[in-house]
């Protein structure tokens, strides 16, 4: 359930537009040791606790090679968040930054994304350290960290361009 957090001094929040549906499947959840936003971390760790991206079915077998690498991409959604802040005051302090200038999980699309550390697997849950999300964020999607991935097509015009 979407939390409506106190607004801070400085504060500003827009009229939401009516949410369309972008077709977003969630493909899991990630199970963390935390249940409130107040004891999570801000940003995940690589020496942190060791979270679980439960897949579920019938994305299962997609998890196929994530093995390979260190570090993965993974990409949640905050679904606690309010989503209509414009002007935010991080520190509570009267001073505020846009949205877009922040990784707050408080934005119009409350999506989240860490690097983290690939553990191991177990059936149909791939085992990281590094997220900060509450117990039970749905997960949207994992990747390959783009530092470590290179492209397995065969190139095309585009990768030599250049200017
Ligand atoms: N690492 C991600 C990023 O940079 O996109 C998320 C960073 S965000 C600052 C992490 C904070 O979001 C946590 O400290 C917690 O306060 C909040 N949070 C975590 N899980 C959430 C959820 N499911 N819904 C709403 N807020 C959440």
């Amino acid at each position: 359930m979407v939390q409506e957090t106190k607004l801070r001094e400085g504060e500003v929040t827009v009229d939401m537009p009516p949410a369309r549906d972008a077709g977003l499947v969630f493909i899991g959840r990630i199970r963390t040791p935390w249940k409130s936003r107040l004891e999570t971390p801000r940003q995940g760790r690589h020496d942190g606790p060791v979270c679980r991206l439960e897949i579920f079915d019938p994305w299962v077998p997609a998890i196929k090679g994530v093995d390979f690498y260190e570090n993965l991409e993974v990409i949640y959604w905050l679904h606690q968040s309010r989503r209509d802040l414009v002007l935010q005051s991080p520190k509570n302090n009267q001073k505020t930054r846009g949205t877009f200038s922040l990784r707050s999980p408080v934005r119009p699309n409350p999506i989240g994304t860490s690097i983290v550390k690939f553990v191991k697997i177990e059936g149909n849950v791939i085992l990281v350290r590094g997220l900060d999300c509450l117990d039970e964020t749905p997960l949207l999607d994992v990747k390959p960290d783009r530092c470590e991935f290179t492209p397995l097509a065969p190139p095309q015009a585009g990768d030599f361009e250049t200017e």
